[in-house]
């Protein structure tokens, strides 16, 4: 799980636009400021690698990344109410996908529209691990503790899964979960 090469390929806003080749990719899902660039950042420990746009209403791109051998991919926002048909499409027709790893913010309650992404990944039997971020924000005024929302969570989605996805929490703040979360990739990868 070293990581010892890091390359920004290209955005892309339409599928056919994607590199095309047979590398194993793991694709970064999740809303808007969730973490995405923040996680990606902290696992190839390299500042801005993964600039985000603030500006909302941006074209959807989806952001390509070389890591040793692998892609990574930073998916476009789930968008607000529903996700859009090229976000979809690219997951349906990804024979490479290794896993879709789906952010969910831990110092939040359960969020609809993850709780719907999490179950339209899982109707569609692509392969899918919560990372939890923001785990390092325990003190949340007036809310639950993240473990409690991570909780919370799980309980929403244990109905709709028949076995429960591997779950990772992690913090980009601190590094927690980092090694974690770059093990598992890896024995993913070589399943
Ligand atoms: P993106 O829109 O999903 O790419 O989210 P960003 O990575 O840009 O993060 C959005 C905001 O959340 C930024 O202000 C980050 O500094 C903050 N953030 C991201 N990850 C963490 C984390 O693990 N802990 C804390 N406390 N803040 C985080």
């Amino acid at each position: 799980s070293h990581i010892k090469d890091v390359q920004f390929v290209k955005s892309s806003a339409r599928a056919r636009d994607c590199p095309k080749d047979n590398r194993p990719e793991f694709a970064v899902l999740g809303r808007s400021n969730v973490g995405k660039s923040s996680l990606i950042n902290s696992l190839v420990r390299k500042k801005e690698i993964a600039l985000t746009s603030k500006k909302p209403g941006k074209t959807q791109l989806i952001n390509h990344f070389l890591v040793n051998k692998s892609c990574f991919a930073k998916a476009p926002e789930a968008a607000k109410t529903d996700w859009s048909s090229f976000t979809k499409g690219y997951f349906l027709n990804k024979s490479t996908l290794v896993a879709v790893l789906l952010l969910i913010d831990a110092s939040v309650p359960p969020q609809k529209i993850d709780l719907d992404c999490a179950n339209w990944l899982g109707r569609n039997n692509i392969p899918i691990t919560f990372v939890f971020t923001k785990c390092d924000k325990m003190k949340v005024a007036k809310g639950k503790r993240p473990d409690e929302n991570i909780r919370d969570f799980q309980e929403l989605i244990r109905q709709n899964y028949k076995q429960h996805p591997p779950w990772i929490m992690t913090s980009s703040a601190t590094g927690m979960g980092r090694d974690e979360l770059l093990l598992h990739m890896s024995q993913l990868r070589n399943y």
